[in-house]
């Protein structure tokens, strides 16, 4: 059981602390209900900035925040560092990695996973980039790959080594690609002088007609041309068929030699048990109604990636992007503390204030209600929303620092190997990551 002792006060249940959770939990500061966050990590992370991370461009410590800081001034908020694993919903109860508690309200906010439609191999041999530990483990196998290159015995494997492969073609696909395109163009022939001839071959394989096809065909086609520019080689129209430690297999019949597949492809519900399996589409997002409460329960609702919410001119669900997860956090907010008043709640409208991708140095594209551009203008748009959207004056001013030292230097600050002991000579893409 966790021991958190009952007030008069109702209690609402967190389950995660991401965009959605912390949003909800900062809304319900001093609104007279007892507040309960659960999230596995202690911290708060950024994922749009991951791929930075991954690309060594940032340090992590830059966009993640300790979740104890944010709370440490609200009364009657309790914090535990757990995994959620199932609910029960007659008993009103969650069932954690440390044992049971009950709840009046309960808020699934645990966000979402890679997704491999079933292929186990891609599973076990890409790397994915939805925590912060697998975004850590890819920059360490991508710089492990590149040393191993240089002790490699012949041609053949120092080209695998040095050949990346990022499966998916939409934004994190895309912004990785243009990074690592860039760490290429400006770091690795500083860094390995006796690489002389053998750069990174970088490729993106896209299984619809265009990368970024959320986006207008203007700025896909945008997209594509500032990456074939950075010498990303983008295969579209074409589908990884399966893997193996040192292979890609396309449909097209090709065949790419790699140490480094890079999965952005898929996205899925992180699953709990304990609710109505009819409750959960196939892709593991939850079923909620316009006030994302989940169909079926009066007191559990979902926000975020986890949840899917149709409205008129979304009916196949809203994309599963930060302003989303902000904005029904807000909204249930509001009627939870509507709730409380005996005042009915009001339904969900989302409000899209736009969709950006960054490629590389002064190349963006970004899509705003009203207005559309790509380039310099919308890098700099890029770089100032992201810098905004950060927590923490601290993390700012280092992301900040860290963006302007690259952009005079053309340099990276993080090229560092961590590993823990006994992985130091791991470079191929078998692996496996302790969260
Ligand atoms: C690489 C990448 C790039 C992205 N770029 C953008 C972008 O540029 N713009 C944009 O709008 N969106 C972007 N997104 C999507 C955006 O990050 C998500 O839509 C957003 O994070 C969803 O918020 P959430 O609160 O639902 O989930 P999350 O932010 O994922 O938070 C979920 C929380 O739940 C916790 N958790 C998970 N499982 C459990 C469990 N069993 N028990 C306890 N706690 C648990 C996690 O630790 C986490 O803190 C990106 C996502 C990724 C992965």
């Amino acid at each position: 059981m966790i021991n958190i002792p009952r007030t008069d006060k109702k209690r609402v249940v967190i389950a995660g602390c991401g965009f959605a959770g912390l949003t909800l939990a900062k809304k319900l500061k001093n609104k007279g209900y007892q507040v309960v966050i659960l999230d596995k990590h202690n911290y708060h992370q950024f994922p749009p900035l991951f791929y930075q991370v991954a690309s060594a461009g940032l340090e992590e410590s830059s966009i993640l925040f300790p979740l104890r800081k944010i709370f440490q001034h609200y009364k009657d908020f309790h914090l535990r560092k757990v995994e959620v694993e199932s609910v029960d919903p007659a008993k009103n109860t969650l069932t954690t990695s440390s044992g049971e508690i009950g709840y009046d309200f309960l808020v699934l906010a645990h966000g979402a996973t890679n997704a491999y439609f079933g292929s186990v191999q891609m599973q076990k041999y890409s790397r994915g980039m939805k925590t912060i530990a697998e975004v850590l483990d890819l920059r360490n196998s991508l710089l492990m790959n590149f040393e191993n290159a240089l002790t490699a015995q012949n041609d053949e494997e120092r080209e695998m080594l040095m050949s990346i492969v990022i499966i998916g073609g939409g934004p994190s696909g895309v912004e990785i690609a243009g990074a690592l395109a860039e760490m290429n163009k400006y770091v690795l022939k500083k860094d390995y002088p006796e690489f002389k001839e053998i750069r990174a071959k970088i490729y993106l394989v896209e299984a619809v007609d265009r990368v970024l096809s959320a986006m207008t065909k203007k700025s896909s086609e945008k997209a594509r041309g500032f990456l074939e520019k950075m010498g990303v080689q983008v295969l579209t129209n074409t589908r990884a068929t399966g893997c193996d430690e040192k292979t890609v297999f396309l449909d097209s019949g090709k065949i790419i030699s790699t140490g480094m597949i890079i999965w952005t492809a898929g996205i899925a519900g992180n699953r709990s048990a304990g609710l109505n399996p009819a409750c959960f589409t196939a892709n593991g997002r939850i079923r909620v109604d316009s006030f994302n409460r989940v169909a079926g329960y009066e007191n559990v609702f979902a926000i975020g990636d986890i949840s899917l919410q149709t409205e008129e001119h979304y009916p196949k669900g809203h994309p599963q992007v930060a302003q989303v997860a902000i904005q029904q956090a807000q909204l249930l907010a509001e009627n939870l503390i509507r709730i409380k008043s005996g005042e009915p709640m009001k339904a969900f409208k989302y409000k899209d204030l736009g969709t950006m991708a960054t490629v590389g140095r002064h190349l963006a594209v970004v899509e705003l209600p009203y207005v559309r551009f790509q380039g310099i203008f919308g890098w700099f748009i890029w770089m100032f929303i992201h810098l905004m959207s950060i927590i923490g004056v601290k993390n700012k001013l280092q992301i900040f620092i860290n963006w302007a030292w690259k952009y005079f230097t053309y340099d990276q600050s993080t090229r560092i190997i961590i590993r823990p002991k006994g992985c130091a000579d791991v470079s191929t893409n078998n692996y496996s990551i302790p969260e």
